[in-house]
């Protein structure tokens, strides 16, 4: 994503600062400085960071000892609720991004809880990372929620103009493949949406491997 970003901005990788916002059925953010990932919101496991299709995100780490304590759960049960069984699916019962923004039209009030509660975690990160950087040159959104919800994009960046993160309602709502800009033109911050390509990339580092394999034999 940084590397298409920067293409894009037709800047050297090495000076930007970014912050990509990967939101498919796992998601995660990462605070890139001078084009080096210095922080992403993924921790040892993919629990941690942000609230996802089935996982929770960040938690009070006392949680589990509570759930052990009062339920009796063990670590299996606890395990399989913070992965399986929480995060959008846990708070309105489907993981699927698409219904929830559907349940949310029809009026269901756990799709809309739902919906906000996975926002403002994002504009947490992008507030957190934001102090990270110092300063921040675009916002990129990408996989399947990234680029398909214009809602999405919409809510998380919802309040941060005066940050110098001002999304153009107009160019937001259009749909279109590739990559595209969101950002009013006055916006300081450019707020980016890069198609993902995970296959290309692993593809890509697949073969950096084995060259590097190759010159060590
Ligand atoms: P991925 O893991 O990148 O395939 O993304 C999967 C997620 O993208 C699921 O939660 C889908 O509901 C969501 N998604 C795909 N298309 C759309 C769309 N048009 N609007 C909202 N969410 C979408």
């Amino acid at each position: 994503m940084a590397e298409q970003a920067a293409n894009y901005l037709k800047k050297p990788l090495e000076s930007l600062n970014l912050i990509t916002i990967h939101l498919g059925n796992g998601a995660s953010m990462a605070a890139i400085k001078r084009g080096k990932c210095v922080d992403t919101s993924m921790g040892m496991t993919p629990l941690e960071g942000l609230v996802m299709g089935t996982r929770s995100g960040d938690i009070d780490p006392a949680l589990p000892f509570f759930l052990a304590d009062q339920l009796g759960m063990n670590l299996k049960e606890i395990d399989n609720l913070l992965n399986k069984e929480s995060g959008l699916k846990g708070i309105c019962g489907t993981n699927d991004m698409r219904e929830v923004i559907e349940l949310k039209r029809q009026g269901d009030q756990k799709a809309k809880l739902a919906l906000d509660i996975y926002c403002y975690r994002i504009k947490k990160y992008i507030g957190a990372y934001l102090a990270v950087l110092g300063s921040l040159d675009a916002l990129v959104f990408t996989a399947g929620i990234g680029e398909n919800s214009s809602e999405v994009r919409a809510l998380s960046c919802k309040g941060l103009d005066r940050l110098g993160i001002r999304i153009d309602e107009e160019k937001n709502a259009r749909k279109s493949e590739g990559i595209r800009e969101i950002s009013q033109p006055d916006s300081p911050i450019k707020i980016l949406v890069i198609p993902t390509n995970e296959e290309l990339k692993i593809a890509l580092e697949t073969v950096r491997a084995l060259e590097s394999m190759e010159k060590e034999v």
